[in-house]
């Protein structure tokens, strides 16, 4: 049977294989096919995420995460402008629940100026002008850059301005493994391509482990449940009140979020999972994959690196509402039980680990394979950073003539 041809093919439509996929019509005005799995683009982590547009104030300046997450935020603010799409930008105040977390509010502070994001130290009462029932402890950090979307508007923009320049897109189909080389089995059929970028997030260290790449990485999923803030609550969010994070672990936190249409999101949590796609229940895990992700659970947690223990345990206790609601309550006055709603549909993180040293990488991190390039840790804030995101994927891609 004769392949289908394309020069470049795309695993993945969400953000980052999107992004990518547009970036290289771009530069190559060569045939570019996305094949995803689902029947619809932003089914996973694109479309399912805070929509938080991140100023860049949590990473280390250098790392690549503070360099594309300050450029992506302003290039998805511009995009939103000229499609017309809805932002909230009010910012959003990073709040110290006690005085042991104001060295760390002052280290965010440091890394806002060295990113060059707009932030200021602030005292309670300023604080209460920005956001009236926001608490804290002596300060808070304002960030004026941080501005919130709803991913699914952004993922069905950039799939129409995909299209409309020459991206082709082929869903409800499967990417299954290699047929010899540079030619793809898919659910649809064989494939042949000149080079192979893998964005499928959840599964791409699978896919990568099938071009030889990537042997110490593995993903283990972490679930982020979400509540809504009850319309009549006396509570009123006007941006984002987020808390002082744990900067050993690369997740936030739980936060309030006004989005564009008005709701306040809270959340999310981070549990990890046993199955990649278990968004209920157990329904999305597998035997197999169940067991490696609990061989490597028990690993993190008897190493205890970045404090995995007590990041599990904190996670755990926030399966109920009345966990959940203890560590919201940290960041506003007179936030009620009754308050929590449930909320949208959760999502899943695509936390990358390193097996031999039994680490979370905190950095995104790409490698390149035989005619193939692998995005391995398109982690938060990938989303905000995904046009200068796209950009250095395919500056670091090794296309063959
Ligand atoms: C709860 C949560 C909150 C977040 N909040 C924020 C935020 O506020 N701001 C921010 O910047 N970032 C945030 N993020 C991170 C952001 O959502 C991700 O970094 C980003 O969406 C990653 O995009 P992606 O394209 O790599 O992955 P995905 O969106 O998961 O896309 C991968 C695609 O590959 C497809 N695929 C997988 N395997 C195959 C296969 N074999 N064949 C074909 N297709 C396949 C999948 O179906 C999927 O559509 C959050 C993430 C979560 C989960």
């Amino acid at each position: 049977m004769t392949a289908d041809a394309c020069d470049f093919l795309v695993i993945g439509a969400g953000v980052i294989g999107v992004s990518v996929a547009r970036e290289l019509r771009r530069r190559h005005h060569a045939r570019i096919l996305v094949v995803e799995k689902e029947s619809a683009p932003g089914r996973h982590a694109s479309g399912r995420n805070s929509g938080v547009l991140h100023a860049g104030v949590y990473y280390k300046a250098g790392t690549l995460k503070a360099r594309l997450c300050v450029e992506g935020n302003r290039r998805m603010r511009e995009y939103c402008r000229l499609k017309g799409i809805p932002v909230n930008d009010y910012g959003k105040v990073i709040v110290a629940r006690s005085a042991a977390e104001l060295p760390v509010l002052r280290e965010l502070y440091a890394r806002a100026q060295a990113n060059g994001v707009h932030a200021n130290l602030i005292d309670g009462q300023a604080l209460r002008e920005l956001e009236p029932c926001a608490k804290t402890v002596d300060q808070a950090l304002q960030v004026k850059d941080t501005a919130v979307v709803n991913p699914q508007r952004i993922m069905e923009a950039l799939v129409a301005d995909a299209v409309q320049e020459g991206v082709e897109f082929r869903f409800s189909c499967l990417w299954q493994g290699r047929d010899g080389s540079e030619v793809a089995k898919t659910s649809q059929g064989r494939v042949a391509y000149g080079h192979l970028v893998n964005c499928a997030g959840l599964f791409a260290d699978q896919v990568a482990h099938g071009f030889g790449v990537g042997s110490c990485y593995r993903i283990l999923p972490f679930r982020g449940q979400f509540y809504r803030l009850r319309p009549e609550s006396q509570v009123q969010v006007r941006g984002n009140i987020y808390p002082v994070p744990d900067l050993r672990n690369p997740f936030l936190g739980v936060h309030f979020t006004h989005r564009p249409e008005g709701e306040v999101t809270v959340g999310p949590s981070a549990l990890p999972l046993l199955g990649r796609e278990q968004y209920r229940g157990f329904a999305g895990a597998n035997a197999q994959d169940s067991l490696a992700m609990i061989r490597y659970l028990i690993r993190l947690i008897g190493r205890n690196r970045d404090h995995f223990r007590s990041i599990a345990w904190k996670e755990i206790a926030k399966l109920s509402h009345t966990g959940f609601y203890r560590e919201a309550e940290g960041l506003c006055i007179g936030l009620r039980k009754d308050d929590l709603l449930p909320g949208k549909e959760p999502g899943i993180r695509a936390q990358l680990v390193n097996i031999r040293t039994a680490e979370l990488s905190s950095d995104f991190v790409i490698e390149q394979g035989p005619r193939s390039t692998h995005v391995l840790n398109a982690v938060s804030p990938a989303f905000t950073s995904s046009a200068p995101f796209a950009e250095y994927v395919v500056d670091t891609m090794k296309v063959d003539a």
